[in-house]
């Protein structure tokens, strides 16, 4: 079967890390099986859909690398097509128009009470539920309405559809029968008649469940006692997601649905509009969602919920690829860092969890690293160029020295957001954490060592091995262990306390700001 993925979404807004995991699951599993991946715009939301979340969509999809295959369908265009296919489900009676109160008739999808043309109804037994006497059963073409009972003996409306009831009798509490529904269920389906029994204290009915299996989490059934006929058109003639949903996914020629699990609810009510309209049912994979630590819904309250806070963190696409597949999915050997290509031939839908995935933000950071470490040196150094000149203390900067710092840098740098914090390399206003400087400089000895290099560095051939040398000596000559002086040089030199080696940053910053530095620090800092 030729494979036929599609990523649908909803238009109104920035896209969520989920969403966007659920588009790279889609595409993989396109890519790896040389099937198409498909985009499909669901906007019918007139209110929330809006052409700056469409654009934002397009270029996010373009900038994480997915590209897609034939032209993209806007929901909102079908809808012509979506109403066609609703009048057909009302000639063949898998649908009806009601209208609520006063408002316009609706179009509801009839579950159906025969099931005899579904693949996906099962029987799972005669059962018994208790309700409250003091209400009576109403029953009709919409449904079931009755009062189930709470913990404190309280009635509690509810409301299901009329085929959750197969050979439903109505039983009192002496056990006598008050009413059997194969009696009267045809002028009932036909809306033609309502019936209203009291005093019931059970129902007793024969309870069928509509399922799917789902490639990840196996069969999954809902009790069509559970369920209630739902709207497919509004009153005011919209079609309702859920028609639209499956006339699109027909019209596309979707073999396998992928989305995230908070959809498997709709995909029970899917499964029958499909056959209804007498269409081949896809396969279905519902895939975990992603959680924040306390593993709940990874939100905006966690900060970086939406792909662009990601990129504006300073996340190279690629990272971002690798690191969504491996939230919810895994190889079969414990590689994390997998280009696009590896991810394609390595993606399959049997290894996708089932459970949540955590949101790790330093396995992200870590990921990232690693890529920014490939990075051509000229590339890095050029987009470091650009993200300096950007800032004020990046006026004017020698290219030799810049390309030094970077070459300095790269390996320790885990995206380029922190490009922003090397400001040391380029200006002598350090950014001094007044705790860190006392604690570290007002030592004693530290004065004396420093105004020691001062002297001693003022005739050095600036070089890695005569610095760490000099330093060396200054260490033993003051009576500290070997290695002790680097923190406090440090931080007199960068104003932080981490970094590249501190010989290599010296060796780079040159004698003249470290010169400069150590006079500031020996004056106001020791
Ligand atoms: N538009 C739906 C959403 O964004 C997607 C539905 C689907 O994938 O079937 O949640």
């Amino acid at each position: 079967m030729d494979v036929r993925v599609r990523f649908a979404p909803s238009p109104t807004g920035q896209i969520h890390i989920g969403n966007i995991r659920t588009a790279i699951f889609n595409w993989l599993y396109a890519r790896h099986n040389n099937g198409k991946f498909l985009i499909r715009v669901e906007d019918t939301d007139r209110e929330r859909s809006t052409q700056e979340a469409i654009d934002i969509l397009f270029s996010e999809l373009k900038w994480i690398g997915l590209n897609y295959d034939e032209t993209p369908i806007y929901q909102s265009k079908q809808i012509e097509h979506h109403r066609e296919q609703a009048e057909k489900l009302l000639d063949n009676k898998h649908a009806y128009k009601f209208a609520k109160g006063e408002g316009d008739e609706a179009v509801l999808f009839n579950i159906p009470w025969d099931d005899n043309t579904l693949k996906n109804i099962s029987t799972s037994g005669q059962i018994e539920i208790s309700i409250h006497p003091d209400i009576p059963v109403k029953i009709c073409k919409q449904g079931l309405f009755y009062a189930s009972i709470s913990n404190k003996g309280k009635p509690i409306p509810t409301e299901a559809c009329l085929a959750g009831f197969k050979d439903l009798s109505i039983i009192d509490s002496n056990n006598q029968c008050l009413f059997q529904i194969n009696d009267e269920i045809q002028p009932i389906l036909n809306g033609e008649k309502t019936c209203e029994i009291k005093n019931g204290q059970r129902l007793r009915f024969l309870r069928r469940e509509v399922y799917f299996d789902d490639l990840i989490k196996g069969r999954l059934s809902k009790p069509l006692d559970s369920m209630k006929d739902f709207v497919i058109v509004r009153g005011n003639g919209s079609p309702v997601f859920h028609l639209a949903n499956v006339c699109d996914d027909i019209l596309q020629n979707i073999t396998h649905i992928i989305r995230g699990d908070d959809h498997i609810e709709n995909t029970y009510r899917h499964t029958l509009i499909f056959q209804a309209i007498d269409a081949e049912l896809p396969s279905f994979t519902h895939i975990p969602m992603i959680t924040n630590e306390c593993g709940k819904p990874y939100s905006k309250r966690d900060g970086d919920a939406f792909l662009s806070d990601l990129r504006d963190m300073g996340y190279l696409p690629e990272a971002i690829l690798n690191y969504l597949t491996l939230l919810g999915w895994s190889p079969d050997d414990d590689t994390e860092k997998m280009g696009q290509k590896e991810l394609i031939s390595r993606f399959t839908l049997d290894r996708v969890q089932n459970s949540p995935a955590k949101m790790d933000q330093k396995k992200l950071l870590n990921l990232n690293g690693q890529y920014m470490e490939e990075i051509p040196p000229e590339e890095f150094s050029q987009h470091v160029t650009e993200i300096i000149s950007d800032q004020s203390w990046g006026n004017s900067v020698d290219p030799d020295y810049l390309d030094d710092v970077a070459k300095l840098m790269q390996s320790r740098t885990k995206t380029y957001n922190q490009v922003q914090d090397w400001s040391y390399f380029f200006t002598d206003n350090l950014n001094f954490d007044e705790k860190i400087t006392n604690r570290h400089l007002q030592k004693p000895g530290i004065k004396e060592a420093f105004s020691l290099l001062v002297t001693s560095f003022s005739d050095l051939t600036f070089e890695l091995n005569h610095i760490e040398s000099c330093i060396l000596d200054v260490t033993e000559s003051i009576g500290v262990k070997p290695g002790k002086l680097n923190l406090p040089l440090r931080i007199a030199l960068t104003g932080t306390n981490v970094g590249a080696g501190i010989y290599e940053i010296i060796l780079i910053l040159g004698k003249d700001k470290v010169i400069r530095r150590l006079d500031y620090a020996i004056n106001n800092l020791t």
